[in-house]
């Protein structure tokens, strides 16, 4: 098993030898370019404590950001994510960042309404764009507005040549009728498919929850389809990866959480406080920084006694799954949430943990092509999600 390498840092405030960004040498720098939006999707997180439209601009200067850069990233391997709100609303700080840090990563996390905005040398510094969905159209423009599906598919259309890197769908996976076709038919407009499992409309109801069962059943029967050619939807080789290369989960994670709340991503607000996960700014306690104080510490969303994981028969590759979820549910208290979010998620995480061993995933990875053991293995777009559903 690898050397899992633990860097300490030097902060302002909190322990002074502590792992701040511990795992790795990667960090996530995942800057909210604004907290406005265009949409009005039903369930945004980000509405969540009034968060959404609390913060216009960006509050902090370029100069601030530099500072905390050379201060607490120096030796990281950096790359950004640009996020919101809905990021491109401000392209100018895009623009700004991109051009004083050429030698960053950058990824974009958007609602592809405004995508074909960016100018060109924007576009084509993006490495991944992650743009949100929640199914086929008739899902999407249920949750987010009408036509909002098919002004997506066009923008994508648009800007697809001028792109540097990859499009993922990332799908919140909520409604209890999304099908196998709607998920699969993704795959003519993305390169990958990333699904999170939400709070689901009208609960996760028994019926609910076979539908959703059922649709998993066939899309791990799809990915272990060939060997030769990969299925590329991000969970499935997340869960795979973490079960036959338990090793990289070690490295690349430290085998802490996958979304890398408690190791190496740094959520910076406009108004430059910093939080460990972009939905969880409405709880200060979890505050783990300031751009503009110049100071942070090391993440406070860490896995707790009171969370159910190490007797769970997932652990091995699940890993904690969503910090969020498990903090409102095991920590904050809030047990209407764990009853009807937190539990039938982690329920459906171990039904894809069985299906997945039902087709002898070490078997089919031992007669993979290189090209697609490559993509299992080391998939850049692992970087910058959360793997697990
Ligand atoms: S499925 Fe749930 S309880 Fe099990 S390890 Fe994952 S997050 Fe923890
Ligand atoms: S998966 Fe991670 S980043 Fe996403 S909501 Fe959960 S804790 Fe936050």
């Amino acid at each position: 098993m690898a050397e899992v390498i633990t860097l300490h840092r030097a902060v302002p405030r909190g322990e002074p030898f502590a792992p701040v960004i511990p795992g790795h040498n990667k960090v996530e720098l995942q800057l909210f370019t604004t907290l406005n939006c265009n949409l009005k999707c039903t369930y945004c997180s980000a509405a969540v404590g009034d968060v959404l439209h609390s913060q216009g601009h960006v509050e902090y200067s370029l100069e601030d950001l530099d500072r905390f850069i050379e201060t607490h990233l120096k030796d990281y391997d950096v790359y950004v994510t640009f996020y919101g709100g809905e990021p491109v609303m401000n392209r100018e700080f895009m623009q700004e960042v991109m051009q004083r840090h050429p030698q960053f990563r950058f990824q974009l996390q958007t609602n592809g309404t405004l995508i074909d905005n960016l100018p060109e040398p924007v576009l084509g510094k993006l490495s991944n764009v992650l743009i949100s969905v929640d199914g086929g159209e008739h899902i999407t423009d249920h949750f987010r507005g009408r036509g909002v599906y098919r002004q997506v598919v066009k923008n994508l259309g648009k800007v697809r040549g001028s792109l540097g890197g990859s499009t993922t769908a990332r799908m919140t996976w909520s409604s209890p009728d999304t099908t196998f076709e709607e998920i699969d038919s993704l795959l003519e407009n993305f390169d990958y498919i990333y699904w999170q499992f939400m709070q689901a409309e009208g609960g996760y109801d028994p019926e609910g929850m076979e539908k959703k069962k059922a649709v998993l059943r066939q899309l791990v029967a799809r990915f272990f389809q060939s060997t030769d050619e990969l299925y590329p939807v991000i969970p499935l080789m997340g869960i795979v990866r973490n079960k036959v290369r338990p090793d990289i989960l070690e490295r690349e994670h430290g085998g802490y959480s996958q979304c890398r709340v408690s190791t190496h991503i740094i959520n910076v607000l406009p108004d430059g406080r910093i939080f460990p996960c972009p939905d969880m700014a409405w709880a200060p306690e979890l505050q783990q920084g300031d751009l503009r104080g110049n100071w942070l510490t090391k993440s406070p969303l860490q896995p707790r006694p009171e969370m159910p994981c190490h007797d769970c028969s997932a652990f091995g590759f699940c890993r904690y799954n969503c910090m969020k979820n498990l903090y409102r549910g095991y920590i904050h208290g809030d047990n209407d949430y764990r009853v009807n979010v937190v539990e039938p998620i982690c329920e459906l995480v171990r039904f894809l943990g069985e299906e997945i061993d039902r087709h002898n995933p070490a078997e089919w990875y031992a007669k993979a092509s290189e090209t697609v053991r490559a993509e299992i293995e080391s998939c850049p777009v692992y970087e910058y999600v959360e793997i697990m559903p």
